[in-house]
């Protein structure tokens, strides 16, 4: 740091006189606090308030200028977890006449990115919340570099994943409680405040039961271009060699366990009946027990991942394409409600396989009623709700985080039975073969069709033809591609429905239910490989 503030010393003066003459400067994107990010010159912090500030002077501006409506609820989200009322931002007002009455500003000189880190002790929330869309904000703005300087203003210490952010850039990432070191004032040179929210796809369940989200925006290919450039920050090559397809590797299986709570209680006898049914090598990995760039590596080169429901299955986005991810649920706990790592195994162009299993014989598992309420204890409950919890043989929907009946169930141990889980994993370790070969999915969409036109002619009375026709779409003669069809709506003027047609050439007569003297709307548009849609192109109105 003393290097940081004598670096901030050269500019002094003339950062000191700026901030003076110019005060804050704002310019945000975004029409709501949840899809709103900042950018700053000279916004400051004061360590003492714990409040930003913004200073007016002459020449500030403050877009948007919501005046009092910043406080409705907030001028933006600091965390990616949607509108979290713990999770705002916003800052006071000075004019900037008074910083001559304030202490002097200690400058930040590098480009800040200011944001909250969720829930930086666990794992799941430490890639979802935090580094893939702080990564993704980066890509965003392009002076948020590999020198920009992240500030974590959740109040946190460091948590157990620090060495994950500190990949994100080469400078050190502060922390709320380090603020104060600065000084009692401190003010960012420039900075963006805000985090983007485009890379998450799960909901915890704070207003809702939690789920997917309801519009994911995006796919595999941005989560797998995160996790090589992390594995790249981390010096790993893939067990087996990074671009070698599945099928060419000394393939394994990882059971990723945990050994302080919700284990799986037969852990060996398990992974010697996987290694044998599928005849590969099985390891286990922990958090408890190696690095996480080691356990990185394991993950990265192998073709099944079995771990029971938590945060460390989060890892599977290390898994290589046409990997298989198999989640166990304990007791009473429905895999269908709890779909965070199915989404992610889901998601277009991730190419992971998914597989739930769920304990369904209450003797195989372990409940720890005696155990703190956060580690899913109801000891502490009314004699009725402990009764009425032990009965039930599944946890209603419910909110985050508090549900003892959740917790109480997703706590438990369990031994797998072996031959139903080796049952519900056959089928898709079978159907792998034409996964294997699944090169990343091409995903180029066709252009507009071009010069679409109709021509139109009466037979008889009750007897017309529609012959419509249209030239390929433009980018096509650059492309191999396997199939292209096209896709033809027509639809009678007036009339609120439409007949699809799928068609392989570039023109067709249609005569069937085609009437004289009627008009026809007419859109077309191009396929590719049956399920890549291009857009339509303008509408044709064709009068027979
Ligand atoms: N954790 C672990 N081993 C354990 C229990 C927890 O590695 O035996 C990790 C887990 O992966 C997560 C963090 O500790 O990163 C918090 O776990 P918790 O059970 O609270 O959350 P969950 O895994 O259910 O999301």
């Amino acid at each position: 740091q003393s290097q940081e503030l004598s670096q901030a010393r050269i500019d002094y003066h003339t950062a000191l006189l700026a901030l003076q003459e110019y005060g804050t400067r704002m310019v945000c994107t975004g029409k709501m606090h949840t899809d709103r990010i900042c950018r700053f010159d000279y916004l400051c912090y004061c360590t003492e308030a714990e409040e930003f500030v913004f200073f007016h002077s002459n020449s500030s501006f403050m877009l948007p200028n919501l005046g009092p409506r910043r406080f409705q609820p907030a001028l933006l989200d600091l965390s990616s977890v949607e509108d979290h009322n713990t999770q705002y931002f916003n800052f006071l007002e000075l004019p900037a006449a008074a910083l001559k009455f304030m202490p002097k500003p200690v400058f930040v000189p590098d480009v800040a990115l200011i944001l909250n880190r969720f829930n930086p002790d666990n794992l799941m929330h430490v890639f979802h919340d935090d580094l893939l869309p702080i990564f993704y904000t980066m890509q965003q703005y392009s002076d948020l570099d590999d020198e920009a300087r992240l500030v974590f203003m959740e109040g946190w210490s460091e948590g157990a994943h620090f060495d994950l952010y500190r990949l994100l850039s080469s400078k050190q990432p502060l922390l709320k409680e380090q603020l104060r070191n600065f000084g009692k004032l401190m003010c960012f040179t420039k900075s963006y405040v805000g985090l983007s929210k485009m890379t998450t796809w799960y909901q915890y369940g704070f207003v809702q039961p939690q789920g997917p989200k309801a519009n994911i925006l995006v796919s595999g290919n941005e989560i797998r271009q995160f996790s090589s450039s992390l594995m790249e920050k981390l010096n790993i090559t893939t067990l087996g060699g990074e671009e070698s397809p599945v099928e060419e590797k000394d393939e394994y299986i990882v059971v990723f366990s945990r050994s302080i709570n919700r284990l799986i209680l037969n852990e060996a006898e398990l992974i010697l009946a996987l290694a044998q049914e599928f005849q590969m090598r099985a390891v286990t990995v922990s958090l408890e027990e190696q690095t996480f760039p080691s356990i990185v590596k394991v993950i990265s080169g192998a073709s099944i991942l079995v771990s029971m429901h938590g945060a460390q299955l989060v890892s599977s986005l290390f898994l290589s394409r046409g990997a298989i991810v198999v989640e166990l649920f304990p007791y009473a706990v429905n895999p269908e409600q709890y779909t965070p790592y199915k989404t992610l195994a889901s998601l277009p162009g991730m190419d992971l396989q998914y597989v739930a299993w769920r304990n369904m014989v209450e003797e195989n598992s372990v409940a720890y009623p005696e155990r703190p309420w956060e580690q899913g204890g109801i000891a502490h409950l009314d004699k009725e709700e402990q009764d009425h919890i032990l009965a039930s043989k599944e946890v209603p929907r419910h909110l985050c985080c508090r549900n003892p009946e959740w917790l109480y169930r997703i706590y438990q141990d369990t031994i797998v039975d072996i031959p139903s889980l080796l049952e519900a994993l056959r089928a898709t370790v079978k159907t792998k073969p034409n996964l294997k070969k699944a090169k990343p999915a091409s995903t180029v969409h066709p252009g507009q069709v071009r010069e679409p036109q109709c021509q139109t002619s009466v037979q008889a009375t009750n007897e017309a033809k529609l012959t419509v026709s249209w030239q390929i779409p433009w980018n096509l003669k650059y492309l191999k591609v396997r199939e292209v069809k096209y896709e033809v709506w027509i639809q009678e003027q007036g009339e609120n429905t439409y007949m699809p047609y799928i068609l392989p050439h570039q023109n067709y007569t249609f005569s069937e239910n085609i009437k004289p003297f009627t008009t026809y709307l007419v859109w077309v548009r191009c396929i590719f490989n049956k399920n890549l849609l291009g857009p339509f192109a303008d509408v044709l109105t064709c009068r027979t």
